[in-house]
Formats: structure tokens, sequence, C-alpha cells
């Protein structure tokens, strides 16, 4: 069966992914209220019962909203890192000590026959992670919420077959908008988010023969659109000599409102 997924939603207003194989169902992050990860679920045919277990990206509220409540109501263990436990200890609340599982950023962990590697993003969060799949010759990388693309992150997604790869903002929309100056600098900067044209940049290095398609992912409502981010990502890889056709590699959307259909990695 392999490796498929579903990103339930994505974005500044919440963020949770599915992921599964056949002995394993992970949810990475939790960021919209339980309610709202119910229904998600339930439209993709699945529901909370079906999850082993919580992988947590960072501690900021749009990855960890319903975090405390979706793990009390499944009885379900938790996974971060010691310094994202510190970070959100507060706002997720009760968790049994048994479902409070430290990670190590740098260590593999098996789940059943479904290997999940972390790796470190530079986010201006307390230890913040994106995290990559393995089950057999399958490979799904997920690195959203990141200022810039490192040659650890570069390393550690390469060769994956599909990614979910951030797509914050047009940087030129961003600039124009409301947005406080301080915040846009924030953005902007190595601890902020991903732009159009640096999501662009990384896939041009990263594309391989291995890797089908990209997931756009965590655009801002205010500062980017799907069409434009897409577009972006497109010309700025042709600028770099990067050139595809549909049929050898796809750009896919996420959706804030709405989970993307199941992918399965070998499709
Ligand atoms: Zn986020
Ligand atoms: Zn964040």
């Amino acid at each position: 069966m392999g490796i498929s997924f579903s990103v339930l939603s994505s974005g500044s207003t919440g963020n949770a992914t599915v992921v599964r194989n056949e002995n394993t169902t992970l949810l990475i992050d939790a960021g919209l209220s339980a309610r709202r990860i119910d229904e998600l679920l339930k439209e993709l045919d699945m529901s909370g019962e079906d999850i082993d277990g919580i992988l947590v990206t960072h501690e900021h509220s749009d990855h960890i909203k319903g975090l405390g409540a979706v793990a009390r109501k499944y009885d379900l263990p938790i996974y971060a890192n010691e310094k994202t436990w510190e970070a959100m200890n507060k706002s997720v609340g009760k968790i049994a000590e048994e479902n409070r599982i430290v990670l190590d950023s740098h260590e593999v962990m098996d789940f059943g026959t479904l290997r999940v590697e972390p790796f470190e993003i530079s986010h201006d969060a307390a230890e913040p992670v994106g995290y990559c799949f393995y089950d057999g010759d399958e490979k799904l990388g997920i690195a959203t919420d990141l200022g810039y693309v490192s040659d650890k992150v570069k390393k550690a997604i390469e060769g994956s077959d599909v990614l979910v790869l951030e797509a914050n903002h047009d940087i030129e929309m961003l600039r124009m908008g409301r947005y406080p100056w301080n915040t846009k600098r924030r953005i902007l900067g190595d601890k902020g988010h991903l732009s159009n044209v640096s999501a662009g940049d990384a896939l041009s290095e990263l594309l391989t023969g291995d890797t089908k398609r990209a997931y756009l992912a965590h655009l801002s409502r205010d500062h980017n659109m799907m069409d434009l981010a897409k577009m972006t990502v497109r010309d700025t890889m042709e600028d770099n000599g990067c050139f595809f056709k549909e049929s050898e590699f796809k750009l896919c959307d996420t959706y804030y409102d709405r989970s993307t259909p199941w992918d399965w990695l070998k499709d």
C-alpha cells in the first residue's frame, strides 16, 4: 500500500496533515479546533480513532490550536522535541504522562513500517522541525514555516517522491500590504516564512527524477494566491534553467478551508 497523505488544512489559519501507511496513521500538527479536525477527517472517511499519534512541528498556534483537545479526546500520544514541549506546555493543557513523548530532532523514529525523520528548520519558534516519512523506497517530505531552505533542509528532503513545501507569500504583495513593518520584516527574515521565489529556487535544486509532485503550502491569504504562487514558482524554476513537463513534475494546491484528495506517493 505504501504511503498516502492528505493536507487537511494549510495556512496561517490552521495546519494539519494526515500521513499513513498500511499499519500507521499519524497526524502532523493540529492547528485547528478539535471539532474542525473531526469534520475534515470525516470528509476523508476517517475519524480520530484511526490516528496513532500526533507529531508537532512547532508551537505556533496555527499548528497546535486543537492539539490538546484532540489528544485528550482520542487518548493520543503527542510527539515533540523538548524545547517545543516547554514552549507549548501551557497552551496544550493537561496531557497524560504516557502521551507526552519527547522527540529528538536528530533521531529517526519507526512507527510500524512508517519511518519518521525530523529535521531542523529556521523559524521563529523554540526548536521547529519538518518531517520526512519513509516506507520502503517511498519518501514524503514536509517543510513549512521556514525562513529559508538551508543546505541541511535540502539534504533532508531531496529525493522525496512528493514534497509539501511552503510558498507563503508573494514578496511584492507582502511589501505593499497592510502589515506593520516589523511583522513584514519578521516574515521576510531568515526565521520567517518562505516566499514563492524562495520555494521556486529550492525546487530548482531539489527537482530530481524522483520528485513527481510538490504541494505548495502555508499560503498567506493576504499576500498570496494559489495561481500566482504556482506561476512564480514555475517562472523561478525556468529562470534557473529548470524546465519540466506536467507529466514529469506537477505543482499541486493546498487549501485553508478543505483537505487535499488522498495522494498515494507511487501513483
Ligand atoms: Zn504556521
Ligand atoms: Zn510558525
